[in-house]
């Protein structure tokens, strides 16, 4: 809105509208007015497209009408929900007085109002717009200039969740930026604008949900520290821990940003915990989305790992699990504490059966507490932490009642470590059935406070002597329908009938009643008794409705007290959930206990792919199980690589995945899907997919594949798993042949990693002759009858062929099709395939190009070369910052050409 001067011209409250709105930017300001918020200018057209409500007007703003929308108050969280996940900030406005309060500063006097909070994604709190089962963090990325980093910066990343109060830091670098961004999958991401510009990061912020860039300040490092320091309330940060200068940075813009939008609330955020890049298995996002372990490629979560092995029965332990699915551990000691504590609840099927039977009873304790902190709690969130509290005891017990190991007695001490006088007071002071708002009062149990209990008593004995005044005054005036009622203007009033107000109006009566009101066929009075009655009433109502906001207000405060042992408490009730759930999962599914170590090796016996396997079961087929042997030959140092081959639909992508995602599960520290299972801890896990179709970025497939596979070639360490499936399948045939070759002996010969390699590339499994630890593996298949039955049964060896006109003819291909293509298939097959093969594998010597050092007269020779020239001309009109990756591809193309 338009605010130059004319400023007398507009109403008093359209002047206090602009004002708020012109404090709070970037954001869609809902005012409140009554039981609405409502929305004026172009707030309110935004928000009636995005929440498909009516869009009216009100009044006139310099001439011209001013749209506005609105919607109830108690239907707010619903239509704040639809406007985050649509990426708005929402700026919450209430009235901070009464309006009675207004009118005793002047009769024009507006009623004050102030924003109390800014709702962005990243800052919720509500159940209703909280996934319960994941977590919702807020992270924020900062960059500080430093002489290490590639490019001369030095990165982190902070991130925290204020509805349950985890606060973490870690350092990262441009490269890692985007794998540990997926991992974490903010709601909402913090970055200075400068870094937010940057073009190499650009690509990065494009897949997250909401960004938001903060002028540079608040990622100022010299005042982190104080920042820090005056949120947590402490003398100085160094208690914490050591930080870097970026990492104080990032976690001082959290803070700051927790401050800004929680108007000074503080949740009830832990210590900032470090962490260390080598703790977590690293995944990049691409392998993600490929293995579908959080999400599927489209977005869901069932049909995910997560999904498929999630036996848990309460919120934080669901988001827990996710959490440990989506950073599997690397130090054995601590995969196999966590596998201790599954092994233990597989053995004791009591003791399993009878913490998860507690534990569908335990509320969700971080959220609740979290509310409470920022005080935007009802009664029920008090309940909540007292039964959790409680419940908490319980298990703790039934814990203690024999020896546990170490995951679940650290968590069962944890449990108690909550002053018990906490829940017995809070079970004392609330009501069996409770009321969602605290602002109505009647959520105190009867006999919590004597001082209550006389008041309401007070107030409903006051309500005893109204009806006995109306049975009396009706016997008295003999109008026998005479009522005693109350509404809102009148307070309590007398009412008869048209026909018996005249009784009232005559003596003796008209010296008692005193008419105030005449309606249609009615007549309303007032008497002083009743007025008195009236008083005393309303006032008891008042005084015990004082009476339990200050309850309130002393139970929210003892809670506080106890934040942090509340908060360990719900961690340690997440952390048995999801043990107690991975037992119950490996009972139910038959999973065993992997053994992880820190060698190389990768030993699966009868593994199975825990999404494809119960999907099948549902659809009625067994799903085949099968070994996978990666560890190093007996004389090698490193492992080994399996080539797969074999026709579509044989189970060649699904082989592969599984393998991965028992790593996964591993190393979460799961049991795993498989006979027995032997993995010396992956550091890094990667998994493509030739010729994914990536259009919605815009990028050609070929393109995204071969950026990919350029980033495992690149990274993939002796540590890691590569699992590639069917890569170099979008380009012409010798072209993707020689990139899955020459990818497959880099693979071998320099990265010497783990992998399982699946292709249609038949020529590729000649490889084995030369590369030592390079397996030749393929999926059964039987022919009867022309057609083809998969076995879905990996054995050593290559496919003798592809089956895939078999294939085509199963998927329903006409059969003139079908015959025809048999006809040229044979004509093809008649012409010597294999020559070209042997070729290569007998003329050019094994990494010739990759390991011969440069000529030392290469420069020189070029100066003189026309091509050469016209080489270094062209390149000197690239400027690579300013490309995107297909524009390089095709100057690379001209480039080629041209030399
Ligand atoms: P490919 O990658 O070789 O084309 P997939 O891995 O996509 O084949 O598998 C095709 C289908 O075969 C799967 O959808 C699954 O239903 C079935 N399948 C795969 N592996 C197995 C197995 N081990 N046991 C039973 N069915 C399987």
């Amino acid at each position: 809105p338009r605010t130059d001067g004319a400023a007398e011209r507009v109403t008093p409250m359209m002047a206090q509208f602009i004002e708020i709105k012109t404090a709070n930017p970037g954001s869609l300001l809902f005012y409140r007015m009554g039981d609405f918020y409502e929305l004026f200018f172009e707030d309110a057209e935004i928000a009636s497209r995005a929440l498909g409500i009516v869009l009216t007007k009100r009044g006139k703003h310099l001439g011209e009408d001013i749209p506005m929308c609105g919607v109830p108050v108690e239907r707010a969280e619903e239509y704040l929900n639809k406007l985050i996940a649509c990426g708005h900030r929402v700026s919450v406005c209430e009235q901070t007085e009464n309006p009675a309060e207004a009118k005793k500063r002047g009769p024009k006097s507006v009623v004050r109002r102030d924003v109390v909070r800014l709702v962005t994604p990243g800052t919720l709190t509500e159940d209703a717009l909280l996934d319960a089962r994941r977590d919702n963090a807020l992270a924020a990325v900062a960059r500080v200039r430093g002489s290490e980093g590639e490019d001369g910066y030095l990165y982190a990343l902070a991130w925290a969740d204020i509805s349950t109060g985890g606060f973490r830091v870690a350092e990262t670098d441009a490269v890692r930026l985007a794998a540990d961004l997926a991992r974490i999958e903010p709601a909402e991401l913090l970055l200075a604008d400068a870094v937010y510009e940057e073009p190499l990061l650009r690509p990065i912020w494009r897949t997250l949900p909401a960004v938001t860039p903060l002028p540079k300040e608040s990622f100022d490092g010299a005042s982190a520290e104080r920042r820090l320091a005056g949120f947590f309330q402490v003398a100085t940060v160094d208690a914490f821990g050591s930080f870097t200068r970026a990492e104080l940075a990032a976690a001082a813009a959290i803070v700051a940003y927790i401050e800004r939008t929680q108007l000074g609330a503080r949740p009830p955020l832990g210590r900032p915990q470090r962490e260390s890049a080598a703790d977590a298995m690293v995944i990049d996002p691409a392998t993600r989305t490929n293995l579908e372990i959080l999400r599927t490629t489209t977005g869901e979560r069932t049909g995910t790992l997560c999904a498929a092995v999630d036996r848990t029965v309460t919120a934080a332990g669901a988001r827990l699990l996710a959490r440990r699915l989506a950073e599997p551990l690397t130090d054995p000691v601590r995969i196999a504490a966590r596998l201790d504590g599954v092994e233990h609840l597989v053995e004791e099927s009591g003791l399993r059966t009878g913490l998860r039977e507690r534990l569908a009873g335990v509320p969700d304790l971080a959220r609740a507490l979290s509310r409470v902190a920022l005080a935007r709690s009802g009664p029920r969130d008090l309940a909540a932490i007292g039964r959790g509290l409680s419940e908490g005891g319980a298990i703790a017990e039934l814990i203690g009642a024999s020896p546990a190991p170490a995951e679940l007695a650290n968590a069962a001490r944890a449990l108690v470590g909550v002053d018990p006088a906490l829940a017995l007071t809070l079970g004392a002071a609330l009501a069996d059935e409770l009321p969602l708002n605290r602002r109505d009062g009647g959520f105190t149990r009867a006999g919590y406070s004597a001082e209550l209990d006389a008041t309401r008593a007070m107030r409903d004995e006051s309500r005893r002597v109204v009806a006995a005044l109306e049975r009396r005054y009706a016997e008295e005036t003999g109008v026998k329908s005479l009522k005693i009622r109350h509404n809102a203007v009148l307070g309590y009033f007398v009412e008869v009938s048209q026909q018996n107000a005249d009784k009232l109006r005559e003596p003796p009566f008209d010296a008692i009643f005193v008419h105030r009101q005449t309606m249609a066929g009615a007549m309303r009075f007032t008497s002083t008794e009743l007025a008195e009655l009236e008083a005393k009433i309303a006032s008891a109502g008042e005084r015990a409705l004082a009476l339990e906001q200050g309850i309130f207000d002393t139970l929210a405060a003892a809670v506080l007290v106890e934040a942090d042992a509340i908060r360990a408490c719900a961690e340690a009730l997440a952390v048995i959930d999801v043990a107690a759930g991975f037992a119950r999962l490996a009972v139910d599914e038959g999973h065993v206990r992997p053994e992880v170590d820190g060698g190389l090796d990768f030993s699966i016996t009868g593994g199975r792919h825990p999404v494809v396997e119960q999907a099948l079961r549902r659809d009625g087929g067994p799903f085949v199980a099968n070994d996978c042997e990666l560890s190093p030959p007996d004389n090698a140092r490193s492992g080994r690589i399996w080539l797969v081959t074999g026709p579509n639909m044989a189970g060649k992508s699904t082989f592969l995945r599984q393998n991965a995602l028992i790593a996964i599960l591993a190393q979460a520290g799961a049991f795993v899907p498989a006979r027995a299972a032997r993995i010396g801890v992956v550091d890094r896990l990667f998994s493509r997919v030739g010729a994914a179709d990536d259009l919605a970025r815009g990028r050609s497939t070929f393109m995204v594949e071969m950026v990919e596979t350029a980033a495992i070639l690149n990274q993939a360490t002796e540590r890691s798993l590569v699992i590639l499936d069917e890569i170099g399948r979008g380009t012409a045939t010798f072209d993707g042949l020689s990139i899955a070759w020459a990818s497959l002996e880099n693979l071998h010969e320099v990265n010497r990693c783990r992998g399982l390699f699946a292709t249609h590339f038949h020529e590729l499994t000649a490889l084995s002759q030369r590369l030592t630890r390079l397996v030749n593996a393929t999926v059964k298949v039987k022919e009867w009858e022309g057609d083809v039955i998969f076995l879905h049964e990996v054995v050593p060896g290559a496919a003798d062929r592809s089956y895939g006109i078999q294939v085509a003819k199963l998927a329903g291909l006409p059969p003139a099709v079908v015959a025809r293509a048999r006809a040229v298939l044979t004509e093809l097959e008649n012409a010597d395939r294999a020559a070209p093969t042997q070729r290569i594998l007998d003329d050019l010597p094994l990494f010739a190009a990759l390991n011969r050092a440069p000529a030392a007269d290469a420069a020189p020779a070029a100066k003189a070369d026309p091509a050469a020239q016209a080489v270094k001309t062209a390149l000197e009109g690239i400027d690579p910052d300013e490309m995107t990756p297909r524009e390089a591809l095709e100057a690379l193309y001209r480039l080629k050409a041209a030399a």
